[in-house]
């Protein structure tokens, strides 16, 4: 029987244009960056998931490393002006997985729906496990360009040693390719392009599926109204993300869980899945 854990490790606050960009192309960051409004303090969720077949852990959250002085680049805008974090050293997920009884050993697979910091923080933790993540975040997110671009590559573990997610063509509902995370091909990985360009998804398929969906978007309301973040490269990518994953949600009962929306986890433990109203079609939204 297959149990999912959301680990909570810490919070993060985002501007309100953040969460729910305005205006479009350059506009659109700059109403992010500049934005005085503050969203509330949200949660950073890690998942855990307890599978017959071994543990698979989907992100690991942020350190408490953040507060120390220098931790992120002081010269970047986004850090300067745009995001603020609370995290205890009890709530990283290492002591999370120990209280669990799961030691870092007992991880079979990691896997990162994209490596901005507050999903890529925990990685300290998890010597020694299979770490996976999309061939294409792992280039965006190294070196200078990923250090512009708001990533922390240099905070990464030295040895750390990305496995490449390799994705094949077996589709899940609207999703073309996916990689399977067990051998009874029940957990899944699929390609959720918008956040980030090369960002991923976990799906858990049981009774109902369980979409542990990175930051596809930050709460589920915004995923239903089919509204984009302020982040995403692309807005049009993002919204056929979005109308996808609506689309799955009418084919089989879908509990969406997002690292951001402080619902997740209480629509985790009521297992209350996302109901696509039939006046809201996605297509209405679609590319
Ligand atoms: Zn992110």
């Amino acid at each position: 029987m297959t149990k999912i854990y959301a680990i909570r490790t810490g919070s993060v606050k985002v501007r309100r244009g953040q969460r729910e960009s305005r205006g479009k192309g350059v506009a659109r960051t700059l109403n992010m960056l500049l934005d005085r409004e503050w969203t509330e303090w949200l949660p950073i969720y890690a998942w855990v998931i307890e599978h017959d077949e071994g543990i698979i852990v989907v992100d690991t959250g942020e350190t408490s490393r953040v507060h120390e002085r220098g931790y992120h680049p002081s010269w970047h805008p986004f850090y300067r002006r745009a995001v603020q974090f609370s995290v205890h050293p009890e709530e990283e997920l290492g002591p999370q997985l120990r209280a669990l009884g799961i030691a870092a050993r007992d991880v079979r697979h990691v896997v990162l729906t994209h490596l901005h910091t507050d999903h890529a923080g925990g990685l300290a933790h998890l010597t020694g496990a299979r770490i996976w993540v999309a061939e294409g975040e792992l280039r965006r997110a190294s070196g200078w360009g990923g250090k512009v671009g708001g990533y922390l590559p240099h905070r990464w573990p030295k040895w750390w040693d990305p496995e490449l997610l390799r994705f094949e063509e077996r589709p899940l509902g609207p999703f073309q390719r996916s990689v399977p995370l067990t051998k009874c091909g029940d957990v899944v990985a699929i390609e959720t392009p918008g956040h980030t360009p090369h960002h991923v998804s976990v799906v858990v398929q049981g009774t109902v599926l369980y979409f542990l969906a990175g930051d596809t978007s930050y709460n589920q309301g915004l995923l239903m109204a089919g509204k984009v973040d302020g982040v995403s490269p692309n807005e049009a990518v993002s919204r056929g993300t979005l109308a996808r994953i609506m689309r799955l949600a009418k084919e089989r009962p879908l509990v969406y869980l997002p690292s951001h929306d402080p619902e997740s986890e209480a629509r985790l433990a009521a297992n209350a899945v996302l109901v696509a109203e039939e006046g809201s079609s996605p297509a209405a939204f679609a590319q």
